[in-house]
């Protein structure tokens, strides 16, 4: 049983050796067919039939691109995935900064360059300078 095995191991390597593999992009894709599957079992007819036939599809999409000799195209996908992934976890980053400031500061956006700009609460109202492009706009703090 363990030499049938690591017959099996070794030739599934052997198998695999000029494709590209498992990467984020492809988790994420499975998991995506995983929770749709499981949608479709807890909804009735054309839900259920829709959420089906999207379970099918990502797990068609995880498996052209596991097995796929283009290794080139598959890594820039993933690579594009994890940038708008970083994305997401800065924009939670800061979202969670603020609201744990959110009792002390204020947080404007400058109109001349879109920088987030943060105030002491409590001040009334003020004049705002920013500090990136210099322009004077006025707040409630
Ligand atoms: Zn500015």
């Amino acid at each position: 049983m363990d030499n049938f095995r690591n017959n099996f191991r070794r030739k599934f390597k052997y198998y695999m050796q000029d494709r590209y593999g498992v990467d984020d992009l492809a988790r994420l894709t499975l998991s995506a067919a995983g929770i749709f599957a499981v949608i479709s079992s807890f909804t009735r007819q054309t839900t259920a039939l829709i959420f089906r036939r999207l379970a099918l599809l990502f797990i068609a999409l995880t498996i052209f691109r596991v097995f796929s000799r283009d290794s080139f195209s598959r890594l820039k996908e993933n690579i594009k995935y994890l940038g708008i992934r970083q994305d997401f976890q800065t924009k939670g980053e800061i979202a969670r900064i603020r609201y744990d400031q959110r009792n002390t500061h204020r947080f404007f956006t400058c109109p001349g360059c879109k920088t987030t700009l943060r105030i002491p609460k409590g001040k009334g109202k003020v004049k705002i300078t920013c500090p990136k492009c210099g322009k004077v706009f006025s707040g409630k703090s």
